[in-house]
C-alpha cells in the first residue's frame, strides 16, 4: 500500500495528499508533519516496512471538509486520493487515485466561499509582445480573457489583478529577465495571492488553442471572438488545462468566454480604488463605510457579486450608462413595483452557484429543491414588467427563462424536504418511478406487517409491554422486560441481554425482516441512481439557468440602485459627451450617512476644460477638503455605473479615468517610502491622464521639505494645466499656489469657509470662491487634545516663521521672474525674433530696475504679468 501511496504522491508533489484508508483520510511523511502542525492534530507514526516509522496523521472522512477548508485557506493545495474500486470485490490492494485537487482558486462547495464575492483563479502569460490575462470563477462558470499590450503593462496588470482580487494565480513568463520574478513577488506581497509558476507547455499557443477548442466544442478559437495571436489564448488554454488536471471532470458550466478590452470600462488604478473606498475602507478593510455598503441593497447572492463588479468597472459608453439610468428611474419611481420585485428576488437562491454544483456533480437533492423554489418566482418577475416595451429592463426580461420544464421535473421527482445524504434514501417522490413505487409499498406494508406481528405476539404471550424494535446491528427483535421473562415462548431465540430486558428473534420475524430490508436497500440504491439521472438531465440545461441567473443578477443591481436612490434622496444625473461637470448641492454618499441628523453640508461643483479646469482648494485642516474632492469623484463614478447620485442635480461630461493622489501611505513591502509612493502615484497620473480624466490631487509634496514640496506642487499644477488639460481638484496648504490663478486662465481658487471664535475655529464645510489665508493647524491640534505647552510653543514658533515667510515669497517671485525670462528667451529663439530687440524693450528694462527686496509681492507680480503679456504679444 505504501508503494501505491508513493507512486500517486509522486504525481502531486506540490499538494498535501489525503489518502483514503477506510473511514479516514491519512497523510504521511512531510505532508503529515505539515498537516498536524497546521490543523493541530496528533502526529503518529506507522510501521510501513521502512527503516524508520513513517510520520502519519489522519482526519475522519465525514469531517474532512472542515480540515480541507482550513488548509486551503492557508494557501495549501489538497489532493484527495480515493478508493476507486469497491473494496469488497478488489483483488489485493484496493485501487486508489486522486479524484480532485482543491486549490485556493478552485473552491466550489465550501464555507470558504463568500456569497457576495467571486472566487477567481487567474492565469497570466507574459511574452515580449505583452500579457495574456484570463480568469475564471469555477463556482459560477464565469470566464473572462483579455490581453494587455503597449505601455504601462505592469501597472495595468496590477490594477486588473487588484480589481478582481483573485485567490490564486498561475503564470508563465517567457523572458524572466524582462518582467521577472521581482514583479511577480511584488504582486504576491502586495495583494496576498497564492501564486505558482505553471508548466510552460500548457501556455504554448497550439496546445492552448486545442484546450479551448475542446472545452467549447468549436473548430476555431476565432468563433469565440479571439483574434489570431491574441495573448489571451495562451492564458486561457493553460487555465483550462489547470482546471481539468485539478478537477478531473468536464466542467460543462464553463461554456462562455467574455473577451474584453480596456476601452469598454473605466480603468481604476489600485490607489484610486483604495482612496475612494469603493468596496472596503482604507483602514480596517471593512465593507461598512465603503460605497458598496451604501449602494448594496441586493437581494440575491448573484446580484451581490455583480454590484461589486459594476462599482469597480464604471462604463464609458454614454448610451449604456443611460440605459442603466433609465431602468433605475423606472424602478425608483414605482414603489409598488420595486417592493414586489424585492419580494420575488428575495426568494431566489444562488442560481449561478447551483448550476456550478450541477456541472460539478456535487448538487444535492436539497440544492435541486432550492433551484425549483427559485425558479417558481421567475414568472412573477416577468409579469411585473410585462408593460415594458424597450430598454434594458425589457432586454433583461427577455433573457429570463422561466425554466418551467426544470421546475416540473424537480417537482415531480424530488421530495419537498429530501434527506441531506444521497445514500440514505428519502429523495424521490412516489409516482416518479414504478419500480420504486412498488418497493415503497413493500417497505410501508412491512411496517404494517411488523405491527401485526407485534400484536399477535402480545396476544400469544399475554405480555402487554412486549414490543418489536429495530437497530442496525441486530435488525428487528422482540423485546421483553425482565419481569415478564418467564412468559417468553420456547421458540424465542435470545439475541441480546440489556439491564432491564432481553431481546429475541423468531424465524417468522427474520423472514419479514428480509422482505422489508431488502425492499429498503433496493429502494435506496434506485433512489440514488434516479437522483443522479435527474441531476445529469439538468446538465444540459445549465446554459439556460446561467443566462437567467445573469439577468436576475443585473435586475437585482438595478433594483439595488433604485432602492438606494430612494432611501438616500439621490437624483438621476445627466451623462453626456461634454467636458463639463456641473453638480448642484452635491454630497458625499458615505460621510452624509455617517453624520447624524442631516449634518452634512452640500456643495456645488463646476469644472470644465477651459476657465474652470483646475480648482485650487485651500482651507484649514479638518475643513472638509478631502471629503469634498472625493465626493466629486464618487458622484462621477456613481453616474457612470448607472446609479443615481447624491445631489439636487448633476451633469457629468463623460470621464475616461479618475485618478487620485490622496494622503500618505507607506508601501514598506515594496520598499517604498511615503514620499516615494506619493511621487510614483503622481507619475502614473501625469503619464496616463487625458483631457477627459478627472484628477484628485490632495496635498501633493508634503512628504519632503517645504521648498521641495512647494516647488513640486507648483510645477505639477502648471503641468496639469498646460500639458494635460485634465479636470482637476487640487487641494493644498501651500497658499503660495493660489497665485497660479493669476497666470493660468484655467486655474480657479476655492476655499473652505471657517468661522473664528476667539481662539477657536468653527468649520462650516462650505466651499466658495477665494483663497484661505491660514491653515489653522494649531487650532486643530488643540481640538485634537495636544497638551497646552506644545500648543503655546507652536504659536510662538509660528509667528517667528510667518515673519520669515515674506522673504520666502520674494524668493519664489524672484526665481519665477528668472524662469519667465528664460522661457521668453526660448520662445524668442523658436520664433527667430531678434533677441536684442526684446531685451531692449521697455518692460524688460523696468524689470531690471526692480529691487526685489523693496518691492511688494503684488507689485512684483504685476510686473511679471505685464512681462508675460508682452511675451504673448511678441
Ligand atoms: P486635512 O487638511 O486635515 O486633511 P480636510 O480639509 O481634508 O482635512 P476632511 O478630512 O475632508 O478635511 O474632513 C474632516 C471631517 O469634517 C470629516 O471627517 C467630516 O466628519 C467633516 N466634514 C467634511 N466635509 C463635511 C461636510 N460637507 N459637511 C459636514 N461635515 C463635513
Amino acid at each position: 500500500m505504501m508503494q501505491q501511496y508513493m507512486e500517486i504522491k509522486n504525481q502531486y508533489k506540490d499538494a498535501l495528499m489525503f489518502f483514503r484508508l477506510g473511514d479516514f483520510y491519512e497523510l504521511f511523511f512531510d505532508d503529515a508533519e505539515t498537516a498536524s502542525r497546521e490543523l493541530e492534530i496528533t502526529l503518529t507514526a506507522r510501521d510501513c516496512g521502512l527503516e524508520s516509522k513513517a510520520p502519519m496523521c489522519g482526519v475522519p472522512y465525514h469531517a474532512a471538509n472542515g480540515y480541507i477548508d482550513k488548509l486551503v485557506s492557508k494557501g495549501y493545495k489538497v489532493a484527495i486520493c480515493e478508493q476507486v474500486e469497491d473494496p469488497s470485490v478488489a483483488k489485493g490492494i484496493v485501487k486508489r487515485d486522486v479524484v480532485r485537487v482543491i486549490t485556493p482558486g478552485t473552491l466550489i462547495d465550501t464555507n470558504l466561499l463568500e456569497d457576495k464575492k467571486n472566487n477567481y483563479l487567474v492565469s497570466l502569460y507574459m511574452s515580449s509582445l505583452g500579457c495574456g490575462f484570463s480568469y475564471v470563477d469555477i463556482s459560477t462558470g464565469e470566464l473572462l480573457s483579455t490581453e494587455i499590450v503597449g505601455t504601462s503593462i505592469e501597472q495595468n496588470l496590477i490594477d486588473e489583478i487588484s480589481k478582481i482580487e483573485p485567490n490564486e494565480l498561475i503564470y508563465f513568463v517567457e523572458e524572466e529577465d524582462k518582467i521577472g520574478t521581482n514583479f511577480i513577488e511584488g504582486i504576491r506581497k502586495k495583494l496576498n495571492i497564492h501564486i505558482s509558476k505553471y508548466d510552460p507547455w500548457t501556455f504554448e499557443e497550439s496546445y492552448a488553442m486545442n484546450q479551448i477548442k475542446n472545452q467549447f466544442n468549436i473548430l476555431t478559437v476565432e468563433s469565440l471572438g479571439f483574434s489570431l495571436n491574441h495573448l489571451g489564448i495562451n492564458a486561457t488554454g493553460a487555465l483550462i488545462h489547470y482546471l481539468k488536471s485539478t478537477q478531473k471532470r468536464t466542467l460543462s458550466h464553463i461554456n462562455k468566454i467574455n473577451i474584453y478590452t480596456f476601452t469598454e470600462k473605466m480603468v481604476l488604478d489600485i490607489s484610486t480604488r483604495r482612496n475612494l473606498e469603493l468596496t472596503e475602507t482604507i483602514r480596517g478593510k471593512n465593507k461598512k463605510g465603503s460605497l458598496l455598503w451604501i449602494l448594496d441593497k441586493t437581494q440575491t447572492a448573484m446580484g451581490g457579486r455583480m454590484i461589486r463588479k459594476w462599482i469597480e468597472e464604471p462604463l464609458l459608453n454614454i448610451q449604456n450608462i443611460n440605459r442603466r439610468l433609465e431602468a433605475v428611474a423606472t424602478l425608483k419611481n414605482d414603489i409598488l413595483l420595486r417592493c414586489e420585485l424585492k419580494e420575488s428576488l428575495k426568494q431566489i437562491y444562488d442560481l449561478e452557484r447551483l448550476s456550478g454544483k450541477i456541472a460539478f456533480g456535487s448538487a444535492t437533492p436539497r440544492d435541486l429543491v432550492a433551484l425549483k423554489k427559485s425558479v417558481a418566482f421567475l414568472p412573477d418577475i416577468k409579469k411585473l414588467f410585462e408593460n415594458e416595451n424597450s430598454g434594458l429592463l425589457k432586454e433583461l426580461l427577455n433573457n429570463i427563462d422561466t425554466l418551467e420544464d426544470i421546475q416540473a421535473l424537480i417537482e415531480s421527482s424530488i421530495l419537498d424536504e429530501p434527506s441531506i445524504s444521497l445514500k440514505d434514501g428519502g429523495i424521490i417522490k412516489e409516482g416518479y418511478n414504478d419500480e420504486l413505487d412498488e418497493l415503497y409499498v413493500a417497505a410501508r406494508e412491512g411496517k404494517h406487517w411488523i405491527a401485526k406481528l407485534e400484536q399477535a405476539e402480545k396476544d400469544r404471550t399475554g405480555i402487554k409491554s412486549l414490543k418489536v424494535g429495530y437497530n442496525k446491528i441486530f435488525g428487528y427483535y422482540i423485546e421483553i422486560t425482565k419481569s415478564n421473562l418467564h412468559l417468553a415462548p420456547e421458540n424465542y431465540i435470545r439475541k441480546q441481554t440489556l439491564a432491564n430486558c432481553e431481546r429475541y428473534i423468531t424465524p417468522e420475524l427474520k423472514e419479514l425482516e428480509d422482505k422489508i430490508l431488502g425492499a429498503e436497500e433496493k429502494s435506496i440504491a434506485i433512489e440514488y441512481e434516479q437522483f443522479i439521472e435527474i441531476r445529469n438531465m439538468l446538465l444540459h440545461e445549465i446554459e439556460r439557468i446561467q443566462r437567467t441567473a445573469r439577468a436576475v443578477a443585473e435586475l437585482d443591481v438595478l433594483y439595488s440602485f433604485a432602492e438606494a436612490a430612494s432611501e438616500n434622496n439621490y437624483v438621476k444625473p445627466t451623462v453626456n459627451s461634454s467636458e463639463t461637470i456641473d453638480i448642484k448641492e452635491g454630497r458625499h454618499p458615505v460621510v452624509e450617512k455617517v453624520l447624524e441628523n442631516n449634518m452634512f453640508i452640500s456643495n456645488d461643483t463646476y469644472i470644465n476644460t477651459e476657465d474652470e479646469q483646475l480648482l485650487m482648494i485651500t482651507g484649514p485642516n479638518m475643513a472638509g477638503k478631502s471629503t469634498y474632492m472625493r465626493q466629486v469623484a464618487l458622484i462621477i463614478l456613481m453616474a457612470q455605473i448607472g446609479s443615481f447620485v447624491p445631489a439636487t442635480s448633476a451633469t457629468i461630461g463623460i470621464t475616461d479615468r479618475i485618478f487620485t493622489r490622496v494622503g500618505a501611505n507607506d508601501d514598506l513591502s515594496q520598499g517604498q517610502s511615503t514620499f516615494m509612493v506619493e511621487m510614483s502615484e503622481m507619475a502614473t497620473i501625469v503619464n496616463l491622464a487625458t483631457k477627459k480624466s478627472l484628477l484628485i490631487v490632495d496635498e501633493i509634496g508634503r512628504g519632503t521639505s517645504t521648498f521641495d514640496g512647494l516647488s513640486i506642487a507648483w510645477s505639477t499644477a502648471e503641468y496639469i494645466c498646460q500639458s494635460l488639460g485634465s479636470r482637476t481638484l487640487f487641494s493644498t496648504h501651500y497658499h503660495e499656489l493660489t497665485k497660479l490663478s493669476e497666470t493660468y486662465r484655467g486655474i480657479k481658487n476655492y476655499k473652505v469657509l471657517v468661522k473664528e471664535d476667539k481662539e477657536d475655529v468653527i468649520f462650516l464645510h462650505k466651499v466658495v470662491k477665494g483663497n484661505a489665508d491660514r491653515s489653522y493647524g494649531i487650532q486643530v491640534a488643540k481640538l485634537a487634545g495636544l497638551p497646552a505647552a506644545i500648543i503655546t510653543r507652536a504659536s510662538h514658533i509660528l509667528s517667528d516663521l510667518e515673519r520669515e515667510s515674506i522673504q520666502k515669497e520674494q524668493y519664489i517671485i524672484e526665481s519665477t521672474a528668472e524662469n519667465t525670462l528664460t522661457a521668453s528667451t526660448d520662445v524668442a529663439n523658436e520664433k527667430q525674433l531678434k533677441l536684442d530687440d526684446f531685451i531692449e524693450s521697455e518692460i524688460v528694462k523696468d524689470l531690471k530696475k526692480i529691487n526685489l527686496l523693496e518691492t511688494t509681492p503684488m507689485d512684483a507680480l504685476n510686473i511679471l504679468y505685464q512681462l508675460q503679456k508682452k511675451v504673448a504679444e511678441i
